[in-house]
């Protein structure tokens, strides 16, 4: 945070996503949630799906994409941003954010990195949370589980982004 902001450091979206199938499948004991930044999320999503082999579900992109609104399919959606993409406007400091976040996640849970066998790269943005009880005792969803330990700490840091932008702007 007190490092001078790097003028290569740029607007980006953060994105979040979990598989259903593949090796980082959620479990009865716990979630994993893969956590990174793009400029574009069409494109990132299309190498996801298509190099690595694996068929992300979109929890949450921020700042939020505009829905369709009789069709909120991640699939419509794209499309529909693809024009428009340009046009929202991006978290500031994205590169700088998106560390932040994980320098905080990989504080409070488990790193869960896996050497991709597709694109022979490692993916060391995944975070694997234990599936502890909700307040009725019954095992948190992942959606209860992303809304109570991973949200908060992403809409922090980008909260973060916006004001450093400005003070750094001065
Ligand atoms: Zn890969």
């Amino acid at each position: 945070m007190k490092k001078p902001v790097s003028k290569l450091d740029k607007d980006g979206f953060i994105y979040v996503y979990s598989i259903a199938n593949g090796p980082r499948a959620s479990q009865n004991s716990h979630a994993y949630f893969k956590i990174g930044r793009t400029n574009n999320p069409h494109r990132r999503m299309y190498q996801v799906s298509n190099v690595c082999k694996l068929d992300p579900k979109i929890i949450e992109i921020f700042p939020s994409f505009p829905t369709d609104e009789n069709q909120k399919t991640l699939s419509t959606n794209l499309a529909t941003l693809k024009s428009t993409l340009a046009e929202i406007p991006k978290c500031p400091l994205s590169h700088r954010v998106e560390k932040l976040i994980h320098l905080e996640l990989s504080s409070l849970y488990k790193r869960a990195g896996f050497k991709c066998p597709h694109c022979g790269k490692t993916h060391r943005e995944w975070i694997r949370i234990n599936r502890r009880k909700g307040p009725d005792g019954a095992p948190m969803t992942d959606r209860e589980l992303w809304v109570s330990c991973i949200r908060p700490v992403i809409l922090k840091w980008i909260k973060y982004g916006v004001l450093a932008s400005v003070v750094n702007r001065q």
